[in-house]
């Protein structure tokens, strides 16, 4: 079977320097950190894994929850309920773990509309300014593949006195020269050269990411500052009672860290093959949500019939693509969500954009001319919303608009290569993708 639908992007779940990592942690350490970070469960490799991550966002400190939903939840109700009368001002698109953890706070929550600077300003500017206020923003918002606006953000941030809160969970990994997300992307080459100072991404006061989707583990975290980080460390019920993740897990998602962290080959490919995706599809008037990101949004515009693509890709295709309907997305905007990876090579993709093909003529599913006769819906069939993408054709090795790849990159062997020669060898290695 292939699958289109998983989060993890880049195949790391498979690596062969994580689980060997795994392994010999788990043969040396067994397989439980036997307690909670506070009573024996605090060790060596949290320690590691920690200070990874804080080199990652170029921050202070970082602290590791059993997930992101955890890191999320725990975090802001932490500081929404212990900085008197604060004020979170959460994008309408946000996670439920955001929402869950604005919720516990019990401090007042506005809602701004999706990446509206204009909303967020006005929502601002209503607050008194001695307030303590947050906004609470995602870097990709992983159903529509929209990014959220971080340095304009940043911006109002700063004239209104607030705490930005950034949610890199479908970020980590897959973008920035370190693979720190997308806040480390809009700065490629002054992280590239290791100067973060000034950057967006300094800019940022908690980011937070996950350790189970490009980076293939289990757990979550924050970075920021060390006083914020203790903050949370020392008040969070949900970082304090509960056991901690096992060594192994650890350690692996430190391998994957760092592994992602020195080789850029992986998010580069798997945003080649997103490409290629999202052009194959658009040429055959599949309606794919326009967006910047490494997401494939499939407008279909009803549960039923989104409900029946998936089970005819799976029955009759051997493919396994979710149906995404509400309340995850509004009623009449019903999706498929496909996701490519690194190992989705040629055969895989041809394969997945002919089943859809089929699957639209066998269901009779509106097109993009349809859908464009109808005035448009979420950015499809409206002229002029093709986003640029966050990995600019310069960034991949694609640039002046050719086909044929210019620039050069490592390959994990050392050596330089040009890229098209990466997408000819491809298929030889060996990252599977069916089961
Ligand atoms: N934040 C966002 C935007 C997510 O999509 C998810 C999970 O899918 C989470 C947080 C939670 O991350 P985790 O799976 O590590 O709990």
């Amino acid at each position: 079977m292939d699958f289109f639908s998983q989060c993890l992007q880049l195949g790391m779940g498979r690596n062969p320097q994580v689980i060997k990592t795994m392994h010999e942690t788990l043969d040396m350490y067994g397989a439980g950190a036997g307690g909670t970070r506070n009573i024996s469960g605090h060790n060596q490799h949290a320690i590691a894994l920690e200070a990874s991550i804080a080199k990652l966002h170029a921050k202070p400190a970082a602290l590791v929850f059993s997930s992101c939903y955890v890191a999320n939840d725990a975090t802001l109700a932490t500081l929404g309920s212990k900085l008197p009368n604060c004020v979170i001002l959460s994008d309408s698109l946000n996670h439920a773990s955001m929402i869950q953890g604005i919720r516990h706070s019990g401090a007042k929550k506005i809602v701004f509309k999706h990446n509206d600077l204009i909303d967020l300003e006005t929502k601002l500017a209503s607050l008194p300014s001695h307030v303590p206020k947050i906004i609470a923003f995602e870097s990709v918002y992983s159903m529509c593949g929209s990014v959220g606006p971080i340095e304009e953000i940043c911006d109002l941030a700063e004239k209104y006195g607030a705490i930005t809160f950034l949610d890199e969970v479908h970020a980590v990994g897959m973008y920035g020269p370190h693979g720190a997300g997308v806040a480390e992307h809009l700065d490629f080459e002054a992280h590239r050269a290791g100067k973060p100072k000034g950057t967006i991404m300094d800019r940022i006061d908690i980011i937070t990411g996950t350790l189970g989707k490009a980076y293939g583990c289990v757990g979550g975290y924050i970075a920021g500052s060390a006083k914020m980080v203790d903050a949370v460390r020392s008040l969070a019920p949900g970082f304090i009672f509960t056991t901690s993740l096992p060594p192994a897990t650890m350690a692996g998602a430190r391998a994957a860290i760092e592994y992602q962290a020195n080789y850029d080959g992986d998010r580069v490919l798997q945003q080649l093959h997103t490409r290629a995706v999202k052009d194959s599809l658009e040429a055959r008037g599949v309606p794919v949500i326009p967006n910047p990101s490494h997401i494939v949004p499939i407008l279909v515009g009803d549960a039923e019939i989104a409900r029946a693509a998936s089970d005819s890709l799976l029955e009759d295709h051997g493919i396994y693509v979710q149906a995404i309907n509400y309340p995850t997305v509004p009623v009449g905007q019903e999706r498929l969500r496909i996701t490519p990876t690194p190992g989705h090579t040629q055969n895989y993709r041809d394969h997945l954009t002919s089943a859809l093909e089929s699957v639209w003529n066998t269901l009779g599913i509106k097109r993009t001319r349809d859908w464009r006769a109808e005035g448009g819906l979420c950015g499809v069939g409206i002229n002029g919303t093709k986003p640029q993408n966050i990995w600019s054709d310069e960034q991949l090795g694609i640039s002046g608009g050719s086909d044929i790849p210019t620039s050069t990159f490592k390959m994990k062997t050392g050596g330089k290569v040009v890229m098209s020669n990466i997408l000819k060898r491809e298929v030889d290695r060996g990252i599977s993708t069916s089961a």
